[in-house]
């Protein structure tokens, strides 16, 4: 049963469960296109928190008693039920976030096809499987994955709903229970994913919202659960694995991102601009796999900017209809100003927008060119809409540019016959080939990234493992003469051990066999 009380858009407070007694402080969610409050919620303590994990606890002993068609029936209620509140959930983020509606309405549909893929997969992702015993030929040896326990899921506001249910989804479907802690920037669409879960799982607790701030995130890093599913910035998630290493939590991180775009001399580019802006401008740039960087080969350069300018200065900011909404945090506004300003002061030019295009939370989208790379615009993540374009005489240098960063998470390649080679070669989690950021929309691949960009991953069945321990078992199933775990080994044990590496790793032609049909099949 979710424990977290919200009050609705209308500002009133909403009937909900009461609030643990102890958490009396209460936090506001503020609309960042007007400032209005959305609503508010209590602020759970760290003793708040270990009583959530306490009772996901005794909840994890009945969920994980399930069968995985008895799960998936629960699950598919909760997304039922989700999937009838689209509007309502839609609304709240698009008002706590500050995205454009239809942008928030395809959220909720990503959300979804997540928890419905992650439901439907479970028992086939995780069936025990068979392998090879070697030479212990008398031997079944099996590979079996278990729930962990209690997932503490901790996520960021840019994408309230997506970005979490890709731990929620997969860990539920595992046999896992979940305390999850919303941004708190975002924390009443948070807890309607707890409150719906509350009316629809029969099993209480097994999905619990615990909403705050910072503090609350590092009470769930602490607590006993069983990992920690954390999603949000670089240096928050240096913060919590630090803190998870009290107990020898194990943790999971879906940090930050610098997604380079490499555009080739023969790729279509219309259809590399048109996703170049799109991939940097969606949510107005605030996406972990946002187009941050495009390196356009000098052949095509000049035609890719004019055609990037062109689908840019048809773009619109803030209105119902507007294509880029308002930015969720001020502070964000700030990070986005100080980048384009660096900019500029080093040389490069806006051809769109630029630091003197904000007003409030909104930013106009800005075209940069003349970028070098010891500006903060190519170093550190921007999360805004900006889109610096830099001209390379190579492929070869696009590659090594784009490589040329601590993150690693998303990337994109438009390119001719050469794509899908040059995608390999690209040091990131995830490389899209002539489009962007599908494989995020693509529920059965995996999600992650490397350095910087953390590690681990969530979505597919990859991601459903991730919050599974896996178990080996050795099963004898007759007895052999010859065995060597016993202290009762016969004389000359020694000898035809050492004999047999030898023909079998050696230089025999028992071992070049061997090495032979290896490589055959
Ligand atoms: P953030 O790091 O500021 O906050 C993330 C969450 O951590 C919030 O819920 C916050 O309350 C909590 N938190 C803050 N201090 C904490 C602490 N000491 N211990 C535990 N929890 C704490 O990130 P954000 O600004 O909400 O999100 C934006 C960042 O998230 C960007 O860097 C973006 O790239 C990244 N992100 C990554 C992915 C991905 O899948 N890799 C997806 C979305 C966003």
């Amino acid at each position: 049963m979710a424990t977290t009380q919200t009050s609705g858009g209308n500002g009133k407070q909403a009937a909900a469960t009461p609030p643990p007694a102890t958490a009396r402080e209460q936090l506001a969610s503020h609309d960042p296109a007007t400032g209005e409050v959305v609503g508010t919620v209590p602020v759970f303590s760290a003793a708040d928190v270990d009583a959530a994990v306490a009772r996901a606890r005794t909840a994890a002993a009945e969920w994980s008693a399930l069968s995985y068609s008895e799960r998936e029936a629960e699950l598919a209620r909760w997304r039922a039920a989700l999937a009838e509140s689209a509007d309502e959930l839609a609304e709240l983020i698009h008002r706590e976030n500050g995205k454009p509606r239809v942008e928030a309405m395809i959220e909720v549909y990503m959300a979804l096809s997540h928890l419905n893929h992650a439901a439907g997969r479970a028992e086939k992702a995780l069936r025990p499987h068979r392998v090879s015993p070697g030479l212990l030929a008398n031997f079944r040896a099996t590979i079996s994955y278990h729930p962990l326990g209690v997932i503490g899921v901790i996520g960021p506001w840019n994408y309230p709903i997506f970005t979490p249910m890709g731990s929620i989804a997969y860990a539920l479907a595992a046999g896992n229970t979940v305390v999850f802690k919303p941004s708190e920037l975002t924390p009443l669409i948070g807890a309607k994913l707890g409150e719906i879960a509350a009316r629809t799982i029969a099993i209480p607790n097994v999905l619990q919202v615990v909403t705050g701030a910072g503090p609350t995130g590092a009470a769930l890093a602490r607590a006993a659960v069983d990992k920690i599913a954390f999603t949000g910035s670089t240096a928050t998630g240096r913060k919590v694995m630090m803190a998870a290493a009290e107990r020898l939590t194990p943790v999971l991180m879906e940090l930050g991102g610098k997604d380079p775009m490499i555009v080739t001399d023969d790729a279509d580019l219309d259809k590399a601009a048109e996703a170049a802006v799109f991939g940097a401008l969606t949510n107005a740039g605030q996406a972990c796999i946002s187009v941050e960087r495009v390196y356009v080969h000098e052949a095509v350069y000049d035609k890719f900017v004019d055609k990037v300018v062109g689908e840019v200065r048809g773009l619109k900011v803030g209105g119902d209809d507007g294509h880029l909404g308002a930015m969720t945090s001020p502070q964000q506004v700030k990070i986005v100003e100080d980048h384009l300003r660096d900019a500029v002061a080093h040389g490069a030019k806006a051809l769109t927008g630029g630091p003197d295009a904000i007003s409030g939370s909104f930013i106009q989208p800005t075209v940069l060119v003349d970028v070098t790379p010891d500006m903060k615009v190519i170093r550190e993540e921007t999360f805004g809409p900006v889109l610096p374009i830099i001209k390379v005489g190579s492929t070869e240098e696009a590659v090594r540019a784009s490589n040329e960063t601590t993150f690693g998470l998303g990337s994109s390649v438009f390119a001719g016959k050469s794509a899908r080679e040059l995608a390999d070669r690209v040091r990131a989690g995830m490389t899209s080939v002539n489009s962007v950021m599908s494989f995020a929309a693509i529920t059965s691949l995996p999600f992650g990234g490397v350095g910087d960009s953390g590690f681990g991953r969530i979505h597919g069945d990859e991601g459903m493992k991730e919050f599974t321990r896996t178990k080996a078992t050795a099963e004898e199933t007759f007895a052999l003469p010859i065995n060597l775990m016993t202290f009762k080994l016969p004389k000359g044990t020694y000898e035809r051990i050492r004999g047999m590496i030898k023909t079998l790793y050696g230089d025999s032609p028992v071992a070049k066999a061997q090495d032979f049909l290896r490589r055959l099949f």
